[in-house]
């Protein structure tokens, strides 16, 4: 069967399209084109509106080609299908599978039984009460040099403002064996670097599914594996970060100095209204320990702009951390109501047109922050693991690759040798880009 998968929505979304991706193809069934394929897969967000009109209008498109083929149909995964669910059925006659995040591992079963039963329909849509294991699947040859490694599942937060909770379930710790074991057989495939996933990786092994690994113990058995060169995490949440996680920075050389660490709002007001249990210098304080352990550590970070009942003093708090900080990134938007959470029914909220403000505001902001942090690394000599062939070549420069050093900022260079794909390659930087910075490659 030729199938074709639309992926929106976060890293771990990416993982679960990846994991079903390879799992079908080694059931003999052909990743194929959009035009190619007969079975299609959308594995949504719901973290915002935007990401989940997005899916509707795609449903739309799609309709056509199951319209001219009867024996086209689609699958909808993810956040969207475990909330609207069912429903799916009434408004899109052309889906026939719908399956949450819990039930990504049920997904190649059940698509083979869709294709000989044609009248079946299949909802996965079941909360599991622990961490779901997925059939290990090989990797394609010549796979990319980095992976991601999922070490748990859902979150027992419950922030305002987001939907996960409801869509992605309670949190469930992964057995710490079968994430090592997965890391090991990682590594045996060349794998160099690994990032460890989950919605709040700081909570892990503090729910009922725990083996009694926390993630500082965790993350020393991954760091301390034979042939691994570099590790990272995300995503982490400021009131679980640990003492010893912090100290982990300066004791593991392969754990790189890299941390995501969303604050969303620089108002312990807003804070507290959003129910993140942590404030303004809570959070600061961390940034001083991390600092103090790892100098160099680049930091990116989430920020939601136009909360309910944020007022103007609110948003110069968040630019005042923005400042402070000194954030190498961030990814900022504005706030949207999502169905069945708290702050959906806060009464005051923004004017789009003051959120659209705010949020130009603070980009304007993040980008003069991000070409000081870019700027900054011109004259370095970086380690970089090389991902593949850059678009950006620089027409007189011969071949250009793309790969991210050690604090996870993207570094463009030439060398005109054979394939470096997931090679670590000695970069001296020379200038920055708007996103990025080039090199040229330095043995000295
Ligand atoms: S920590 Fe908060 S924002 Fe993050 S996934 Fe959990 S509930 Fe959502």
């Amino acid at each position: 069967m030729k199938f074709h998968i639309f992926t929106f929505g976060c890293q771990m979304n990416v993982c679960d399209s990846d994991w079903i991706e390879r799992a079908l193809i080694a059931r003999g069934w052909e990743s194929a084109s959009e035009s190619g394929a007969q079975i299609f897969l959308i594995n949504t967000c719901s973290v915002r509106d935007k990401p989940e009109q997005k899916v509707y209008s795609l449903l739309g498109r799609l309709r056509n080609y199951c319209r001219n083929r009867p024996e086209t149909w689609v699958g909808v995964g993810g956040c969207v299908a475990q909330q609207i669910g069912r429903d799916f059925w009434r408004r899109f006659p052309e889906v026939r599978l719908i399956f949450g995040p819990d039930g990504v591992a049920s997904v190649p079963d059940s698509l083979e039984r869709l294709q000989a039963q044609p009248d079946l329909r299949i909802s996965l849509l079941d909360f599991e009460d622990s961490y779901l294991e997925r059939d290990a699947v090989p990797r394609a040859g010549g796979a990319a040099p980095q992976a991601f490694v999922n070490i748990m599942q859902g979150c027992d937060n419950f922030c305002t403002y987001c939907i996960v909770p409801y869509t992605r379930g309670r949190q469930k710790s992964r057995p710490s064996v079968r994430i090592i074991q997965e890391c090991r057989d990682l590594i045996d495939s060349g794998v160099q670097e690994i990032t460890l996933l989950g919605q709040n990786v700081n909570s892990y092994g503090l729910d009922a599914g725990g083996d009694g690994t926390g993630f500082a113990e965790l993350l020393e058995q991954v760091c301390t594996l034979p042939g691994l060169k570099r590790v990272r995490f995300t995503t982490s949440h400021p009131k679980d970060i640990a003492p010893d996680v912090i100290e982990a920075f300066s004791r593991f050389p392969a754990l790189c100095p890299g941390l995501h660490l969303p604050f969303q709002s620089g108002s312990n007001r807003i804070l507290k209204r959003m129910n993140r249990k942590y404030t303004r210098e809570s959070y600061l304080e961390i940034i001083q320990g991390l600092r103090r352990v790892r100098p160099d550590i680049a930091l990116s970070t989430d920020i939601i702009v136009g909360f309910p009942g944020e007022f103007d003093a609110d948003f110069r708090q968040t630019l005042e951390v923005m400042q402070e900080v000194g954030f190498d990134n961030s990814f900022s938007f504005k706030y949207s109501d999502r169905p069945g959470v708290r702050a959906a029914s806060f009464q005051d909220k923004i004017p789009e047109a003051d959120k659209s403000l705010r949020l130009s505001l603070l980009q304007k902001e993040q980008d003069r922050l991000t070409q000081k942090s870019l700027q900054g690394l011109v004259g370095r000599r970086l380690e970089v693991l090389v991902e593949g062939p850059s678009p950006k070549t620089p027409p007189d420069r011969g071949t250009s690759w793309k790969g991210r050093e050690p604090g996870g900022r993207i570094v463009n260079f030439s060398d005109s040798g054979q394939d470096l794909t997931g090679e670590l390659i000695p970069v001296k930087i020379v200038d920055a880009k708007k996103h990025s910075v080039f090199g040229e490659v330095d043995n000295t």
